[in-house]
């Protein structure tokens, strides 16, 4: 194991798992400016933008060991939903919103559905804090999407692996709100420990310096 030899036939099996992801990462970028990501309604608005302007910067976040891990856990559990609850998985859900004469698309992937109940996977470093808020509001948002029965998080911790049930969606109202704040950028940052832990605040104008920790995935 001491010559280059070998050392890049490691790296390969590395360059195999990140490029996975690598692909995840630039199927989710963006269709055209009137399609909306549900997750793009749960955190601050700007950032999708800047995704788009610093396309280099969000594929960097590709090779994070922390995320990868986390996508890894994610296919896991989808594939054991599959063999032992015969659920569906990666189910696409659409929603058209009008919004002062202009229709945007409202588009999400739901992790998995069994029997119109409605199941969220998340993985986080720590169980403090979860459920967390934007973890419910996504479920909700999805809920009201597919006039679900009620909706599961299920999270994958190192402290614990536990679940927490949803059972009430939102009114469309609240939902076009919701729309709003990404369209017309209100909320800037959404949640106060954001620009902490976000990619783009090496590059954002409207950073705010935060105290808070956050780790969910
Ligand atoms: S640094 Fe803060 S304000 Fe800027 S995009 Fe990130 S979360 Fe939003």
């Amino acid at each position: 194991m001491d010559n280059s030899n070998s050392i890049l036939k490691n790296l390969s099996l590395t360059q195999t798992l990140f490029k996975r992801r690598f692909n995840d990462k630039k199927n989710h970028e963006k269709k055209d400016s009137n399609t909306i990501y549900v997750t793009d309604l749960l955190y601050c608005p700007l950032k999708p933008r800047l995704r788009e302007q610093f396309k280099e910067l969000t594929l960097a976040e590709a090779y994070n060991p922390s995320t990868l891990q986390g996508s890894l856990i994610h296919e896991s559990v989808e594939r054991i939903l599959i063999e032992e609850l015969n659920a569906e998985v990666e189910v696409p859900v659409t929603k058209e919103l009008t919004i002062d004469g202009e229709v945007y698309k409202l588009v999400g992937r739901v992790d998995a559905i069994k029997d119109n109940v409605i199941i969220e996977i998340k993985t986080s470093k720590t169980d403090v804090g979860i459920p967390r808020e934007e973890h419910v509001l996504q479920l909700m948002i999805y809920i009201t999407m597919l006039k679900a029965q009620y909706g599961i998080l299920l999270y994958i911790t190192p402290d614990r692996v536990t679940e927490f049930h949803v059972d009430y969606g939102m009114s469309d109202d609240k939902l076009i709100e919701l729309v709003q704040d990404y369209v017309y950028t209100r909320r800037i940052p959404r949640h106060d420990w954001e620009c902490k832990y976000c990619v783009y605040a090496k590059v954002c104008p409207h950073k705010v310096s935060v105290n808070e920790g956050k780790d969910a995935s």
